[in-house]
């Protein structure tokens, strides 16, 4: 299928013909028509209309070794001539799943020596549904079956992932969440806690944790789920005092804690996985995106010692998986994957380099007249939109800034995200910082373009 047989037109008319795709508005879309994607090298895509696009969101938070790596498309060509597929139900292995199930004990914090393969992230999150209440069974406290989550989370869009999701327009969409999940507020300091320092926010969001385990019953609490940052959400990064404060509740009741790191795990951070930077030390993790730097489908969940010492040793048949669980040519690509962030030690180099650098430069943009605000964490960052600095006041919602933003991103050859009026990046862990000057740059125009549209129109 040559691209260049089809203009973007044709593309576009075909796409809007046949294509459903996922989070969005048919009706919008098929009179805009779809941006085609047609190859990309590095950190750039290249578009139908031969635009070259800097991708500051890897893709969709996954691509964190970049395009074009050459040692993860032999590993993939190797294994399809090799063993192009088997599964795991029947007592059977493959290499890849064995070895892959090897390295991630490896390089995941030590009371992780079991993992348990899926095909996503959302698949992920559905099987720490089965295995948390499988757990208490097992334990034989049943009744012990609910999760706590908090709004504004995002655990994927399958019936157990949108329902640990905090997201209401997805729970609208039907019937949601599904029975034994509930939710908290979110440690957004900007939203719920600005009349606070962050450290004492931190604490209190925290503390919410507890209020709503009594709420529930302590012997109905089966687990906390939560993504270290909120990534979909707006890239949230919470206050130093949250993750410790939120273990030692979970400690205190014997609340499973459950680390969603679909985003955070293997680099993003700084740290191979988020619960690293934060100081937690989860019973679960739920891993995808940059397992494989999204080159694949490939998820999991990795079991901690006092989860898969009870699945194990209580024995009984655990019903459940997926026909892609640990399939060969997904785990010999997510190898090739962790050993390549391992030799070109781009954990480190966020870490020590290129994430405080990222931090620097975005400090940098808070003399901008829209900029209320702020974070990063590693190589993600969020930069807030407001109306009035000084109290932090945001624009209506109707006007849609970020989406303004957005358009003039695109418009000059940058991929960020909107999240209302938060814009997000999470860029491929391989930038260098000449890379990021040139993002830098980029984002500021589109800053400048907005003010000016919003000075035009009289929005200030
Ligand atoms: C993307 C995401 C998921 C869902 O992963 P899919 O592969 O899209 O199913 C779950 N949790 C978090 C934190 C995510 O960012």
């Amino acid at each position: 299928m040559n691209t260049t047989t089809r203009t973007t037109q044709e593309w576009q008319r075909a796409d809007a013909a046949h294509f459903l795709h996922p989070f969005t508005d048919f009706q919008s879309l098929a009179r805009k028509g779809s941006r085609i994607i047609t190859r990309a090298e590095g950190i750039y895509l290249h578009d139908s209309e031969g635009h070259k696009i800097l991708d500051a969101m890897s893709g969709l938070w996954c691509v964190n070794v970049g395009y074009g790596r050459q040692e993860l498309i032999d590993a993939a060509t190797r294994q399809l001539q090799e063993l192009p597929f088997y599964n795991a139900f029947f007592q059977t292995a493959t290499p890849p799943a064995i070895e892959l199930a090897e390295l991630l004990a490896e390089v995941t914090p030590p009371q992780f020596k079991h993992v348990f393969f899926s095909g996503s992230g959302s698949e992920g999150n559905d099987t720490v549904v089965r295995m948390v209440r499988r757990y208490w069974d097992l334990l034989g406290q049943p009744q012990r079956d609910v999760i706590i989550s908090r709004k504004n989370a995002y655990h994927g869009s399958t019936m157990a992932g949108a329902s640990l999701g905090g997201m209401g327009g997805m729970h609208a969409q039907g019937g949601l969440p599904i029975p034994g999940i509930v939710h908290m507020e979110q440690p957004y300091w900007h939203e719920l806690g600005r009349s606070m320092s962050r450290d004492a926010f931190g604490l209190l969001a925290a503390g919410w944790l507890e209020a709503k385990i009594l709420e529930v019953g302590a012997d109905k609490v089966a687990a906390f789920i939560g993504e270290p940052v909120q990534g979909a959400g707006g890239v949230i990064v919470p206050p130093e005092t949250y993750w410790p404060e939120i273990q030692r509740i979970c400690d205190k009741y014997g609340v499973l804690l459950v680390s969603d790191e679909v985003i955070c795990g293997f680099g993003r951070t700084g740290q191979w996985f988020g619960c690293e930077r934060f100081g937690t030390r989860p019973d679960l993790m739920t891993f995808a995106k940059g397992v494989t730097s999204g080159y694949i489908p490939l998820g999991g969940v990795m079991v901690g010692d006092r989860v898969a010492n009870v699945l194990i040793e209580r024995g009984g048949e655990f019903n459940h998986g997926y026909t892609y669980s640990g399939h060969p040519v997904a785990c010999a690509v997510a190898l090739a994957n962790i050993r390549l962030i391992q030799r070109e030690g781009l954990v480190e180099r966020v870490r020590d380099d290129t994430g405080p650098y990222l931090a620097e430069c975005f400090e940098q943009l808070k003399d901008h007249p829209l900029v209320g605000e702020v974070q990063t964490c590693g190589l993600m960052g969020a930069v807030l939109l407001v109306k009035d600095k000084a109290s932090g006041a945001p624009f209506p919602e109707a006007l849609e800034l970020g989406m303004v933003c957005r358009g003039h991103c695109f418009g000059n050859g940058l991929v960020m995200r909107a999240v209302g009026d938060r814009m997000i990046i999470a860029p491929p862990l391989v930038m260098t910082r000449a890379q990021l000057d040139d993002m830098m740059v980029l984002i500021r125009r589109a800053l400048d373009l907005t003010l000016a549209d919003a000075q035009r129109n009289g929005w200030l």
